[in-house]
């Protein structure tokens, strides 16, 4: 902008000069007096773009400056039914407790990825769930009629139930909006043939894949949470409250510098998130917290705009890494699985340990009995 304006008024300033010497030339002519107005008007106007430009550099400064938002898609997995719920607690509190949130922060559009196996196998009752969700402008998209793990399953028995799940997704929403596929676990293929063979299938039935770039574990705080409600057991809430936070947002930050590295850019992010107690609870503060770190909420199909996202190039970190690793060998893939593997124990550890009856609880009881 200041460069710009700048050089608007070197081009003045010329013109300036080329009227002054024109004046000169024609100092005896008829036109003289209006080549005086034109001198005098580029006169004025070269002096106040060079004043407005000296006065400007501070706020462009302040501009150019400011970190560009983190465009990030949200997105929740198991719909509409995510593990087990404190006791008193239903789905259709959680749900409530979803869109409300993404309201009140002005999202739409957010992918609620759905198992329906649930509902026509176990609770029918949940299937209004959906149809709120999808009334009050969020989308729905297939995470496999089963919740299958591709990793350990045959492609034959994944691509069924991938179209399983469309009996009643299709009642519910047009297959424009609920043909995007997020793969359960995560698991996109337990070799590069399953990886491939499967993204022809998903083209050839006209799927687009829901990839994720953030993820911190969520479904953890959701296992750990209603075991903290039935032992009553406040002040570990609160400080599960703290983490999720803490979590979320470091996840959020290493995505990026992982994304920035592997495409020497900021890219456009997705976020993992479940259909849990916990997640629903924190949802507006999560939101507030993201917004707070200079997030921009942005929609799935937004985000799936970036080039990063295209058939021919895995973008999740973690597929790219096996992907790569398992062509390269098996001796690095292996160090690699050591290292997760290592990471989810610690990780796995101190959530197991969150609100456990204490020894001296269990043994009172004991004793009474
Ligand atoms: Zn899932």
């Amino acid at each position: 902008m200041v460069n710009y304006l700048h050089q608007i008024s070197i081009f003045y300033y010329l013109l300036n000069e080329f009227c002054l010497q024109l004046n000169v030339k024609l100092l005896i002519s008829r036109g003289m007096e209006n080549i005086n107005m034109l001198h005098t008007f580029f006169k004025a106007l070269t002096f106040l773009l060079f004043s407005l430009s000296s006065l400007l550099p501070m706020g462009a400064l302040a501009q150019t400056t400011t970190k560009a938002k983190l465009q990030l898609a949200i997105t929740v997995d198991d719909l509409p039914d995510h593990g087990e719920l404190p006791a008193g607690w239903t789905y259709e509190e959680l749900s409530a407790k979803f869109l409300a949130a993404f309201k009140a922060h002005h999202l739409t559009g957010v992918y609620g990825f759905v198992n329906s196996h649930v509902i026509n196998e176990d609770k029918p009752e949940l299937l209004h769930i959906l149809e709120e969700w999808h009334a009050a402008g969020q989308k729905l998209g297939n995470h496999t009629y089963s919740h299958m793990d591709f990793n350990s399953s045959s492609l034959k028995d994944f691509e069924t139930d991938i179209l399983k799940n469309e009996v009643i997704l299709s009642k519910l929403a047009p297959p424009e909006e609920f043909k995007y596929l997020r793969f359960p676990f995560l698991s996109e293929g337990k070799t590069l043939q399953n990886f491939r063979d499967l993204r022809s299938f998903l083209k050839e039935h006209e799927y687009k894949v829901a990839p994720i770039t953030a993820d911190f574990h969520d479904w953890r705080w959701n296992d750990a949470f209603p075991r903290c409600v039935k032992h009553n057991r406040k002040a570990e809430i609160a400080q599960l409250k703290v983490k999720f936070i803490e979590k979320a947002l470091k996840a959020l930050v290493d995505a990026e510098k992982e994304m920035t590295g592997l495409f020497a850019r900021p890219v456009k992010h997705i976020q993992l998130l479940h259909f849990g107690a916990f997640d629903a609870m924190m949802m507006d503060e999560l939101l507030t917290a993201y917004e707070k770190a200079g997030v921009e909420f942005i929609s799935l199909d937004e985000a799936l705009q970036d080039p990063i996202f295209n058939e021919s190039s895995p973008p999740t970190p973690d597929t790219l890494r096996d992907m790569t690793e398992k062509e390269l060998g098996s001796i690095e893939h292996g160090k690699t699985e050591q290292r997760i593997d290592t990471d989810e124990l610690a990780e796995e550890k101190e959530f197991d340990s969150y609100c456990k009856p204490s020894l001296s609880k269990l043994f009172s009881t004991k004793v009474k009995t």
